[in-house]
């Protein structure tokens, strides 16, 4: 025999279930672009819905090597002696980062809603 208050315990379990998805929805909102910053400045954007390959090369004869994949962004290669980030999982929500700190070179999972809200803010 359920009791009124399991039913309400119930639903409060419920709706908050449904709070967490949608905040989960909303805070991890996919990224439409990568960008590609090296030294801190802005070097290019790259569309996720477009399969690539591309190799930043820096002046003093570095790169890294990233790959656009199904809508998710990984380095396949790079010249850094760490390999951090090559070791990186793929990247396609946005806001995440893959860094490769002794290149300087930092791809930007960008375009995702909140960004465009912010740029209008702006
Ligand atoms: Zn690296």
């Amino acid at each position: 025999m359920i009791k009124k208050n399991d039913l309400i315990l119930i639903g409060a379990v419920i709706i908050l279930g449904l709070g967490i998805i949608f905040f989960i929805n909303v805070t991890k909102t996919e990224g439409s672009k990568v960008l590609i910053t090296i030294d801190g400045k802005e070097y290019d954007t790259f569309p996720l819905d477009e399969d690539t390959t591309f190799t930043v090369e820096l002046d003093n004869g570095e790169y890294n090597t990233f790959v656009i994949k199904d809508g998710q962004v990984d380095m396949t290669e790079a010249s850094c002696p760490d390999k951090v980030c090559v070791r990186h999982k793929e990247i396609h929500y946005n806001n995440e980062t893959i860094v490769c700190l002794p290149n300087n070179v930092v791809l930007q999972i960008i375009g995702g809603e909140e960004d465009e809200i912010d740029a209008i803010a702006k």
